[in-house]
């Protein structure tokens, strides 16, 4: 049975759907194996099935939850946060990747300028716009253009305001008298009062005494007012400016888009219905300058169309170590026994790298690195085997390495999931017991990051838990191929770091890169720019020989770039040539009847042992340029 065979996969996708549980019997190398179809399916690429590996393998979930147990065991593992976009109706993160690609409405916003007033000075304020109002209430700072220039500017309604000289015209209408002009880094550190600091969670954070100016190198004057409001909690720039600044991020909403507890005469309402009153409010206050509808590409749902939000979630994150403000060899033992960063570099130098920049690529990625965030928001896939306690005021997590310990340490649930692959919904059945608290523990929701599955094939693939003799007999590999475009913090790196985690050695003796494929106009091929060749259409257009000379003929460390131009380039300068030096030989071969001797036929190796060489002036004349190509 051939399990590459796409039928035979997807008979058995029919069988799982129809009942996971039916039994079938298939053809392995062994002989005939019988189980459930879940069962069956879970095993797929093991030694009595055969065939390729599948990320969704029994064997391959395990072997990634040693590597997480070894790395928290460690203490590397850890729950941080990120800032994700989320739709509030269908109570879920969406991926960037779905949003580009069908993910934009062109909708129309309220978008508000509001006056944020300034410390020590009278009735002066930052004129600050924003396109999503809920987020004021979580606003933490305002972000200037360090080298944008700022006017001060006096208006009729009393107020002396500061914005961006280059929307100055667009923003203050009616009279106005400009006072000063000053860069946006005088404004740093400038003390703010908040639009939203009279709301109970915002004093619990503290946060009226941090609204800050700080400077962001991104902040422009095409639109708005160049001076942007910063809520690290509900925006994906802001929460990474948020780092930078080390900001704290007030989560506002709740998973069906809801305010949540604390957030005053807000709390239980939608994000979306909340703009007028938000309007009304600050009005109150003193603070709303003026409101305009804004058109703009927003990104909304792909399921239902709902405009997105964006939601702070938890995310969990394996911590990379220190990156020493010192050179490599000045790292002592015990910082290198911290930081898993250098313990990753050690492993790379042991790597043979073509072409050779591979080696610097790599190390400089491991020098700049963030940590890895390994969760992601989805339903299959990975389960993550991390289980939190259910005692609210215990914030204690385990990481379980395998399925005999998650056996032995169940104390719910174990039933529901015997004979079950390890993926939801039946894992998440099993409980634990807290051994801080005593409560139970629950598996968090999340699913594990693609690059996990990937980074572990040197393991998972080789029976490393279950049996050594065999993984050691082929660890590790001679050689890795991929194109190194993304792989240097993709493929390349995952593979590496979980070798360094499990065993401290490579996983492969030599990576070996290569370069990517261009349209003759320099650009990648797609199909909206007109530039892209079809294969067939290339095989049918410049014959297949030709296609192969300018594969075989390319430097790997360059674009190979593709094309009919190119094509017909070497066609001219090679393939035709060729072609005339055999044709010239078969046409004479052929009138003289000759033919080679059979010993020559049997081993052509023999040709330069005295055999007879058919030449000709011209053949001489051209092979060596021709061969020179
Ligand atoms: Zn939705
Ligand atoms: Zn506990």
């Amino acid at each position: 049975m051939d399990w590459n065979d796409p039928d035979v996969l997807r008979d058995l996708a029919d069988k799982l759907l129809e009942d996971p549980q039916q039994t079938v019997t298939v053809e392995g190398p062994d002989g005939p194996v019988t189980g459930s179809v879940e069962y069956v399916v879970g095993r797929l690429g093991m030694p009595e099935m055969g065939g390729s590996y599948f990320t969704f393998a029994t064997e391959n979930n395990y072997t990634i939850w040693a590597f997480l147990k070894k790395v928290w065991k460690k203490g590397w593992l850890y729950r941080g946060h990120d800032v994700m976009p989320w739709c509030p109706r269908c109570e879920t993160g969406i991926s960037q990747h779905e949003i580009v690609t069908d993910g934009y409405q062109q909708l129309t916003h309220d978008a508000p300028i509001v006056r944020f007033p300034l410390h020590e000075r009278e009735k002066e304020a930052l004129l600050v716009w924003t396109t999503t109002p809920w987020t004021l209430t979580s606003n933490v700072a305002a972000a200037v253009g360090p080298e944008l220039t700022y006017v001060k500017v006096k208006a009729r309604d009393g107020w002396t305001y500061y914005l961006a000289e280059g929307t100055l015209d667009e923003v203050v209408k009616g009279e106005y008298k400009v006072l000063d002009r000053i860069k946006g880094e005088a404004m740093l550190g400038w003390a703010y009062d908040g639009p939203f600091d009279d709301i109970p969670r915002v004093q619990a954070m503290s946060i009226p005494a941090m609204h800050r100016v700080i400077g962001w190198e991104d902040v422009g004057e095409e639109e708005g007012t160049g001076i942007v409001h910063i809520a690290p909690g509900c925006g994906a720039e802001d929460f990474e400016l948020g780092q930078e600044y080390d900001l704290p991020a007030l989560a506002p909403l709740t998973e069906d888009g809801l305010f949540k507890e604390g957030f005053g005469w807000l709390t239980g309402k939608h994000v979306h219905n909340v703009a007028p009153e938000i309007f009304h409010d600050l009005e109150k206050k003193g603070r709303l300058y003026r409101v305009d509808p804004y058109t703009h590409r927003y990104p909304v749902c792909w399921r239902c169309g709902t405009p997105l939000v964006f939601r702070l979630v938890d995310e969990w994150f394996i911590d990379m170590g220190e990156s020493y403000d010192k050179p490599r060899e000045d790292i002592t033992d015990s910082e290198k026994a911290e930081s898993l960063r250098y313990q990753i570099m050690d492993v790379v130098d042991e790597i043979q790298w073509i072409p050779e920049f591979g080696y610097s690529r790599e190390m400089d990625w491991l020098r700049n690195m963030q940590d890895w965030m390994i969760s992601k928001k989805r339903y299959w896939g990975l389960a993550l085997p991390i289980w939190v306690c259910d005692n609210p005021n215990c914030d204690h997590f385990q990481v379980v390495g395998g399925e005999e310990e998650l056996k032995e340490r169940s104390v719910e649930g174990w039933n529901e999931f015997e004979g079950h692959t390890p993926h939801r919904p039946y894992v998440d059945t099993v409980k634990i017991q807290c051994p801080e608290c005593g409560a139970t523990m629950t598996r968090i929701e999340d699913v594990g990051n693609p690059w996990l599955d990937a980074g572990s094939v040197a393991y998972s693939t080789l029976q490393y838990r279950t049996n050594r003799s065999y993984w050691e007999r082929w660890f590790p590999a001679e050689l890795i191929s991929e194109s190194f475009p993304g792989q240097f913090r993709n493929w390349f790196y995952s593979l590496i770091t979980m070798s360094t985690v499990y065993e401290n050695r490579p996983p492969t003796k030599i990576v070996h890169g290569y370069s990517t494929l261009y349209a003759e106009d320099g650009r990648p091929m797609h199909k909206s720019w007109g530039n892209a060749i079809w294969f067939d259409e290339a095989a049918e257009n410049m014959g297949v020989d030709t296609m192969r000379w300018l594969y075989g003929n390319q430097k790997l460390d360059q674009n190979l770039i593709f094309g009919y131009e190119r094509a017909d380039e070497a066609r001219r300068r090679f393939i035709i040539p060729l072609w005339n030096v055999y044709a010239f030989f078969v046409t004479y071969a052929g009138i003289d009847k000759w033919r080679p001797p059979d010993s020559l036929i049997d081993n052509p190796a023999t040709l330069d042992e005295g055999h007879p060489h058919v030449s000709d002036p011209w053949t001489d004349a051209a092979s060596p340029t021709v061969l020179d190509r």
